[in-house]
């Protein structure tokens, strides 16, 4: 067969072994790495996306060489030979499948969560409660030395390399920049110090590991922080260590505690690709792109145009675990598209959890979420075609069920017919293609334009014709109760979030929003307004990035612009506006929306909607917000209509899911777990 993606599949020559195509599966921290019993769980998560056509190459999650280096206390360390045979188990499900795999090394220096973190300086990281100690000259050779025999025990581990992990703003990175290196000695000042102990570990690493075993060095192509490297000392390091023995580059972009978003949504397909092709001009040894890569076409496009070797993706990989091979087979209308929104990944990471994925549920729970072939296919009438009526659907058919999916509308889609329309989240939109695609491959029959009533239901349950009836028919709107005027609530000016989104009514350039929740932000972003197609070189200005990476941190002045409307969102709480947003994507969101001037008022009361406007009192002061429209984004309830009037034990023999179900904190995250779960029990 002649591949779709020419540039995508050809190997890659490391001299000493052959990588066989230039996919990289990117380190994703799982949270299984923590837990030494949850390895057969770990070597389950890699065998089954490197089983068939995987990636050429794996990295771990990160393991740290030492315990202050642990991004907790319990962070997987890889530090005495007894943990050796653990990381045995990873080794071997990956080889069995003739699959490559790379140990991470990640110490994390300043942003440990711990009370024991080190650093180059005793500089907090804004974004970590704890203050690192600063090491003395006998511990940073004691550093490097726990680097080296950590690389040791993942060899003998029969890891096929180590990454060293230099970016991000982690210890490595923490020593390279002013930042936070405040250092007088032969380790601090002037950048050949600076980078002292990035060229130690590469090459004591080097020495005690052989010529045949991988080492990949996550470098920083840009800080994205003040006082970050500007790219002339990026390129020394990069000549430096490829010198010491390094063999592939991977990149990093943007610090942690960084204030531009570099993974989230809202960033453009492949955004830093231009600073790989930079980086080309400087070193001769392969180097990986990263970061908003997760489409076949992209990646093509990258190594067609000779921005790297390879690309690197982690959370796609989640997504859709037979990604490579899907794309090898010219099959990529079938992948499960990660759409950036770090729900299930990395926000649950941060909260402790072990991560999964938004729209595959099963990522991490390949052992305990199972679609096994059913023995025995049963007719199944499923009521709602959004995110969970699509899943339980596809997932049922594909398990050999007869599935027949009724949708009101004239779409499938529910909710996220209206996300995909937000500036940002067009990747919403491939979730569809995939859930349609799904639909043809396993034959789901689907009734549009057919809102089913309750009697239908009960004649469902009732008749011959289905065995399991699912309803799934999600949410409508929270209609609100605030005291009017005459005119009120059904003044023109006054819209709800659907009719703004999904109906396209007319907005004026004056709005307050009611409700400060994922929707109301959504509905912000939306006013604001954006291009369909993002203009690259417009987005670094607006953000502050050098478009020729030179400054340090590759941080400019940012471009400010007028905003196109004066918004305002409200909230009755007096918690602050955008708590609920995900834990690492809402602080992009609300800065999106500060820099365009979007106030932000909490402690609300609503006294009244007229003519005039809203007449509200902010933390008891009164005030009339003079507006064009008032947009009421203030939650959701069940839809149950179809459902809610049935009797008992009509009521116990269907299956009710989704906002179909509880609609208060719904999100697509719950609502496709819910039908997973469901569909694999049917
Ligand atoms: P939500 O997060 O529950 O927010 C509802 C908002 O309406 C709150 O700000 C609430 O604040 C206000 N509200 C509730 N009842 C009200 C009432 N009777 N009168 C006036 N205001 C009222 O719901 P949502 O924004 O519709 O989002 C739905 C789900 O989708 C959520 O789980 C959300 O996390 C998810 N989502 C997330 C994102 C994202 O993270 N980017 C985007 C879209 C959706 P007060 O009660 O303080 O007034
Ligand atoms: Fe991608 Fe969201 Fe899944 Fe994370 S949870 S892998 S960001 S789709």
């Amino acid at each position: 067969m002649i591949s779709n993606y020419p540039n995508l599949f050809t190997p890659l020559d490391l001299g000493f072994t052959e990588l066989k195509n230039r996919v990289l599966m990117g380190s994703m921290h799982t949270g299984l790495e923590d837990n030494l019993e949850e390895y057969d769980r770990l070597a389950d998560y890699f065998a089954e996306r490197v089983r068939g056509d995987g990636p050429g190459l794996i990295i771990t999650g990160g393991i740290s060489p030492n315990k202050s280096g642990g991004i907790s206390p319990n962070s997987g360390t890889l530090d005495i030979v007894d943990n050796v045979h653990y990381h045995k188990k990873i080794t071997q499900a990956v080889h069995k499948e003739n699959g490559k795999i790379c140990m991470q090394i990640l110490h994390t220096g300043r942003y440990g969560y711990h009370n024991d973190i080190v650093s180059a300086s005793a500089i907090k990281a804004p974004i970590n409660k704890y203050v690192p100690r600063e090491l003395n000259e006998t511990e940073i050779q004691q550093e490097i030395r726990d680097f080296v025999n950590c690389a040791v025990l993942a060899k003998d581990a029969n890891y096929d390399g180590v990454e060293i992990m230099a970016s991000e703003g982690y210890f490595i990175n923490q020593f390279l920049s002013l930042r936070t290196n405040k250092r007088q000695d032969e380790w601090g000042g002037c950048f050949e110090n600076r980078m002292r102990l990035a060229i130690e570990i590469v090459k004591r690493t080097r020495e005690a590991v052989g010529d045949h075993f991988i080492i990949v060095f996550r470098l920083s192509l840009m800080d994205l922080v003040e006082e970050g490297c500007p790219w002339v000392e990026i390129a020394q390091l990069a000549k430096a260590v490829e010198s010491v023995g390094v063999n592939i580059f991977n990149s990093g972009i943007g610090w942690h505690e960084a204030r531009i978003p570099t993974i989230v949504t809202s960033v453009p397909a492949a955004a830093f690709t231009r600073a790989t092709r930079k980086l080309k001009e400087e070193v001769s040894i392969p180097i990986i792109a990263t970061n908003r890569i997760n489409n076949p076409e992209t990646a093509e496009e990258i190594l067609r145009q000779n921005h790297s070797d390879m690309v690197s993706m982690a959370r796609p990989f989640l997504a859709d675990p037979h990604w490579v091979q899907k794309a090898r087979d010219n099959r990529a209308d079938e992948i499960n598209t990660c759409i950036a929104c770090n729900q299930a990944c990395l926000d649950q990471i941060f909260s402790g959890e072990t991560m999964s994925c938004l729209v595959n549920p099963r990522a991490a729970r390949e052992s305990e979420l199972i679609y096994t072939q059913t023995n025995t296919p049963k007719n199944i009438a499923v009521i709602g075609a959004g995110p969970a009526g699509l899943t339980v659907s596809t997932v049922a058919a594909q398990r050999g069920h007869q599935v027949t999916l009724f949708e009101a509308s004239d779409d499938i889609g529910g909710q996220f017919r209206m996300a995909q329309r937000i500036p940002g989240k067009s990747d919403f939109k491939e979730t569809m293609r995939y859930y349609r695609k799904m639909m043809e491959r396993y034959g789901v029959e689907l009734r549009l334009n057919a809102d089913i009533s309750s009697d239908q239901v009960k004649e469902m349950v009732d008749g011959e014709q289905y065995d399991e009836v699912v309803v799934s028919t999600g949410v409508l709107p929270r209609s609100i109760d605030i005291p009017m005027s005459a005119s009120g609530i059904n003044h023109p000016g006054v819209l709800t979030y659907p009719e703004v989104l999904l109906k396209r009514k007319k907005v004026g350039k004056r709005v307050a929003i009611i409700g400060s929740g994922g929707i109301g932000f959504d509905v912000a972003t939306f006013l604001l307004g954006q291009e369909e197609e993002v203009d690259l070189d417009k987005w670094y200005r607006q953000w502050g990035i050098d478009p020729a990476f030179e400054a340090p941190g590759a941080l400019i002045e940012p471009e400010i612009e007028s905003p196109k409307r004066q918004i305002t969102l409200l909230q009755r709480k007096a918690t602050k506006s955008g708590k609920s947003l995900g834990k690492t994507t809402g602080w992009a969101h609300k800065l999106h929306l500060e820099k365009n001037d979007v106030r932000m008022l909490i402690d609300v009361i609503y006294d009244r909607m007229d003519e005039q406007g809203l007449h509200v009192r902010v933390s008891g002061e009164p005030e009339v917000l003079e507006v064009d429209n008032i947009i009421i984004c203030a939650g959701q309830i069940s839809n149950d209509s179809a459902f809610a009037s049935l009797d008992k034990e009509i009521l116990s023999s269907l299956h009710v899911i989704g906002g179909a179900s509880i609609a208060s904190e719904l999100d697509a995250k719950r609502a496709i777990l819910q039908g997973a779960e469901l569909a694999a029990r049917l």
